[in-house]
C-alpha cells in the first residue's frame, strides 16, 4: 500500500511528519475545526484520479465556517488546486482518502474568530472488514446531538466527542458500530454514517431534521435509487421500533462507503444476511465513483 509523504498546510507541502499547530490555537483549546473526509478513486485502466463530489464537500465546509463565525472563507478553486497538488505529489499508485481541515489558528479567546488556516492530508485507506460480512448495531444510550445545541448538520470535530462516546459504548457492548436516537427518541444515524433501511420494499432513511450530517453520500444514494427505481426513498422521521422490522439496512458514508448491517441489537435484519437493495445500490455506488458508468460526470473531478 503506497504511504503519504507530503502534507499540505495553508498551501503549503511540508513532509508528512513535520505538520504541528499551537497547542493553544483555538483549534485544539476550542475545537474550532470543520473538516471534510473525501475521496479520489483510482481508475487503474487510465492510471487517473478522480476526485468525488468535490464541490459538495467543499460547500459543506464553507457552511461550517460560517456558521462558526470563521474570520474568512476558502474558495472552491484555491482548495481544487490545493488538492491537486496534494494528491500529484503523494505519487498514489491505488485509492486516495482525503483529511482536510480548516481551523482556528490564532491563539485568544473563546470568541476569538482568526486567523484562519488549514491542512490537506492524502492518505490510502484499508478496505472495511464488514464490507462483505456486514456489521452488528446496538442502539446507544448515548443521545445525538441536538441542532440548537451543537449542529450535527456541519461537519465540525466538536460533534465528534458524541460520536466517541457512542463507538466506545458498542465496543465495550460487543457490536461492531452503534446507532443514535435524537432526545425525541427516532434514528438519527451512526457516529461517522448515515443509515438507510428497506421495509415492505421501500427504501427509508431519517429526514434531515433527524439530527444527522447532511451526507453527500446519503444524497448519492437518494439520486441514484431514484434514477434506478422510479421511486422516490422515504426521508421521514423513524421510530426505533421499525428498526427491528427492516428487511435490509445499512450504512453510508464517504469513508464507510456502503457497509451493509445484518443485525440491530442482536435481532437479525432480515434474515441476517446482504439484501438484494444493498447490492444493488453497492454495486451502482462504485461504478458511479470510479466513473465505470458514464452517468453524473459533473460528480467525478479529474485530478
Ligand atoms: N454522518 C456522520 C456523523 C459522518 O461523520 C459522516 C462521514 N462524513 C457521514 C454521516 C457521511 O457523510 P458523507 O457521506 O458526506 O461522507
Amino acid at each position: 500500500m503506497w504511504q503519504p509523504k507530503l502534507i499540505m498546510m495553508n498551501g503549503q507541502l511540508l513532509p508528512f511528519a513535520e505538520a504541528g499547530l499551537h497547542p493553544l490555537s483555538l483549534a485544539v483549546t476550542y475545537a474550532t475545526t470543520v473538516f471534510e473526509g473525501l475521496r479520489a478513486y483510482h481508475r487503474p485502466d487510465t492510471g487517473q484520479f478522480w476526485l468525488f463530489r468535490l464541490s459538495e464537500h467543499i460547500r459543506r465546509l464553507q457552511h461550517g465556517m460560517k456558521l462558526l463565525r470563521f474570520d474568512g472563507t476558502y474558495e472552491t478553486d484555491y482548495l481544487r488546486d490545493c488538492l491537486t497538488r496534494l494528491i500529484q505529489a503523494n505519487e498514489p499508485d491505488d485509492d486516495v482518502y482525503i483529511r482536510l481541515l480548516v481551523y482556528i489558528e490564532g491563539t485568544g479567546l473563546m470568541s476569538t474568530t482568526g486567523p484562519i488556516g488549514f491542512t490537506a492530508a492524502a492518505m490510502p485507506r484499508e478496505k472495511s472488514r464488514f464490507d462483505d460480512t456486514g456489521m452488528s448495531l446496538g442502539v446507544s444510550s448515548w443521545q445525538r446531538l441536538s441542532d440548537n445545541a451543537c449542529p450535527p448538520r456541519i461537519k465540525s470535530t466538536a460533534n465528534y466527542l458524541n460520536a466517541r462516546l457512542v463507538s466506545h459504548q458498542a465496543r465495550a457492548d460487543g457490536y461492531d458500530g452503534a446507532l443514535m436516537l435524537t432526545p425525541e427518541g427516532k434514528v438519527s444515524e451512526a457516529p461517522i454514517a448515515c443509515f438507510f433501511m428497506v421495509r415492505d420494499g421501500r427504501l427509508i432513511t431519517p429526514d434531515r431534521s433527524s439530527n444527522i450530517l447532511e451526507s453527500i453520500t446519503r444524497d448519492t444514494i437518494l439520486t441514484r435509487y431514484r434514477e434506478l427505481t422510479g421511486h422516490r426513498a422515504e426521508e421521514r422521521a423513524v421510530d426505533r421500533s421499525e428498526l427491528y422490522f427492516a428487511e435490509e439496512a445499512f450504512l453510508c458514508g464517504t469513508g464507510q462507503e456502503i457497509l451493509p448491517v445484518t443485525s440491530i441489537d442482536r435481532l437479525p435484519v432480515g434474515n441476517g444476511t446482504v439484501g438484494p437493495i444493498t447490492k444493488q445500490l453497492r454495486e451502482d455506488y462504485f461504478a458511479i465513483v470510479r466513473g465505470t458508468v458514464p452517468d453524473h460526470p459533473e460528480w467525478r473531478t479529474l485530478v
